[in-house]
């Protein structure tokens, strides 16, 4: 979360929220502190959203009953949070304007261009804000994929236009900021779905971020290939395939859809579980299916878990003892770590500095 201020207005970017650290005990989630926008609330003029993840705009339940001014997001993005502020009650307090890539939003001496970029989750915008003192421009999360799934590449063209009418503060990081190169591309993973189900015995069951649609996507089109059925567990999958579906991010590739409840009558070749959970979370469907303990599926040899994500920094102990529990009772685990199962939505170094020349 972060704001511009200039005179008596105030923009907000992205209202996000983190999960506890480790030493955190009993904490569910942590929030920005907002005392400085709830005591100016009056002159915020409104937030612009760059994409729908939880890191972006998970706090805006909690944001808006204390500071409430119009929310500019994406199609998808508000979907998301539309879902969310119905979960708290607040959706008919707040004022939810669609943008697409190539609006400008003109509030008070700030006129913010979105302009498309491609990460983990559809319809992620960066921000070219101009100010009565210059232009700032705000990655957000972003890659420089050159083959995204949704064929849509960050939009470097337009960005490098602001460039070349003179940046004043370039705002831009990456998780991995470190990693030398380019972060592979989304599409990568949909060749290791295609290689890997060829493979698979018996079930195959995927869990991946459940915000990720374009790995949900290429899960559900290799399913479809190899003329499997899916059924998805777990409420945050569940949630947002529907929500996803409905605005049309996400195609179905044919009659491929079973209800839970219907697994066992799908002979295990024939089947792929999709389950949120790839982060080990205590209560989630895949680290109960690991333990044995989900009343639909329990595991067995002949299974395969692929773990399409990476743990994020924190949850490294509970992805691995979802990934032992799996191994314990029979079932063959590709993940991060030993297998190419998980791309980045992030950029890596020369992504960075690619951003920086434009
Ligand atoms: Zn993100």
């Amino acid at each position: 979360m972060m704001a511009l201020e200039y005179d008596e207005n105030i923009v907000v970017i992205d209202a996000g929220l983190m999960f506890p650290e480790e030493e955190m005990l009993g904490v569910d989630l942590v929030l920005p502190d907002v005392t400085y926008l709830a005591e100016r609330k009056e002159k915020v003029l409104g937030f612009l959203l760059t994409h729908g993840h939880e890191d972006h705009v998970g706090a805006l339940p909690y944001i808006l009953p204390k500071v409430n001014a119009p929310i500019y997001g994406s199609r998808l993005t508000l979907g998301f949070i539309k879902n969310k502020l119905r979960e708290h009650k607040l959706v008919e307090q707040a004022d939810l304007r669609e943008v697409k890539a190539g609006d400008v939003v003109e509030l008070g001496p700030f006129k913010t261009e979105f302009i498309h970029v491609a990460h983990s989750i559809p319809d992620t915008t960066a921000l070219a804000i101009e100010t009565p003192v210059g232009m700032v421009v705000h990655s957000g999360d972003f890659k420089m994929d050159q083959t995204p799934v949704d064929m849509r590449p960050t939009d470097m063209a337009r960005l490098s236009h602001f460039g070349d009418h003179g940046v004043m503060l370039l705002m831009s990081d990456s998780t991995n900021a470190e990693r030398d190169g380019f972060t592979p591309s989304e599409r990568t993973i949909g060749e290791a779905f295609q290689e890997l189900f060829g493979q698979c015995p018996g079930r195959i069951i995927i869990s991946t971020f459940a915000s990720n649609i374009y790995r949900i996507q290429q899960a559900l089109n290799t399913a479809a290939r190899y003329k499997r059925k899916v059924a998805v567990i777990g409420r945050s999958m569940v949630n947002n395939l529907t929500i996803a579906q409905e605005l049309g991010y996400i195609q179905m590739p044919g009659d491929i859809m079973i209800k839970v409840q219907d697994i066992n009558k799908e002979p295990d070749e024939k089947l792929v579980i999709l389950s949120s959970g790839s982060q080990g979370e205590p209560l989630s469907a895949l680290t109960r299916i690991a333990a044995q303990e989900h009343p639909q599926v329990k595991l067995k040899s002949g299974d395969t878990v692929i773990l399409s994500a990476t743990p994020i920094p924190g949850n490294e102990e509970l992805v691995s003892r979802t990934i032992n529990n799996c191994y314990k009772h029979g079932a063959r685990v590709f993940y991060s770590a030993r297998n190419r199962v998980h791309a980045s939505g992030h950029a890596s170094r020369e992504e960075l500095k690619l951003m920086l020349n434009l």
